[in-house]
């Protein structure tokens, strides 16, 4: 199964004021579509979610154990793509992959194979052998959630990933993270409401670190 229990998240950097605060919410399968207006506390949130920072208060659990005490069971099974993903110009889109494979501990046997998997999976077989240089925005992106596939990940994080794409790249990417999203819990963080309108299974709509509302598009509507 695919279970994230929030409890009362909150987060402070130091010297800093809250973040986060009280943030408790459950997020299943599906693509979740995490919204609010810069400095809301979306990256802050997804890091956390990515075991990248711990809260200083409350409590994360995937699957009922707790994320902060015992990473590693949502380590293996995650799949993370951050805002400020970066590539090598001079690799091909399949060398990159290859390198990541390497650096994350997939044996070069079975690399070579996954990659050509994640690769078809985001509709980049063609491109395999181009350079990261010569690729779209969109295409880039879309190797982003490549790496972020390697290790079949039942969780995927996503902050931002449309940021500077063209309307016809966004609407790709949006089909793509549906497709992910069957059997997966997808988190999306966007300020583009068109982003997740259509797609997006739950909402959780943040302000000043703070839950405003989760559930569906459809009792967004019915509440407002
Ligand atoms: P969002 O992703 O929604 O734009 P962030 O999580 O980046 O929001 O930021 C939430 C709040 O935390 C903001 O007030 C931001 O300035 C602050 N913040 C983010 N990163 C840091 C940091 N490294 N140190 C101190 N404050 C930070
Ligand atoms: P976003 O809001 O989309 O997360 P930002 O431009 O706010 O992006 O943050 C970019 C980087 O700067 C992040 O690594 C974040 O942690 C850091 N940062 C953001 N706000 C602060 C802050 N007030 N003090 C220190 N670092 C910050």
């Amino acid at each position: 199964s695919c279970t994230l229990d929030l409890d009362g998240v909150g987060f402070r950097y130091k010297g800093g004021h809250d973040a986060l605060s009280e943030v408790s919410l459950r997020l299943e399968r599906g693509i979740v579509g995490l919204l609010g207006p810069n400095g809301a506390g979306k990256s802050t949130l997804m890091r956390i979610l990515a075991t990248l920072a711990k809260p200083t208060r409350g409590r994360v659990q995937w699957n009922g154990e707790d994320t902060a005490r015992r990473p590693d069971p949502l380590r293996r099974t995650l799949g993370y793509l951050p805002q400020d993903f970066g590539v090598y110009p001079m690799l091909s889109a399949r060398e990159f992959l290859a390198y990541l494979s390497a650096v994350k501990g997939v044996s070069a046997k079975r690399a070579a194979a996954r990659v050509d998997e994640c690769l078809a999976q985001v509709g980049l077989s063609e491109a395999a052998d181009r350079r990261l240089g010569e690729f779209s925005g969109g295409m880039r992106q879309r190797v982003g959630i490549a790496q972020a596939l390697l290790n079949d990940p039942k969780l995927l994080i996503v902050d931002e990933p449309t940021v500077g794409l063209d309307p016809e790249e966004r609407l790709r990417f949006r089909h793509l993270l549906s497709d992910l999203a069957v059997d997966r819990l997808v988190i999306l963080s966007t300020h583009i409401v068109s982003d997740i309108e259509a797609s997006a299974s739950s909402l959780a709509i943040m302000a000043k670190g703070r839950l405003l509302f989760s559930g569906t598009p459809e009792a967004l509507i019915a509440d407002a």
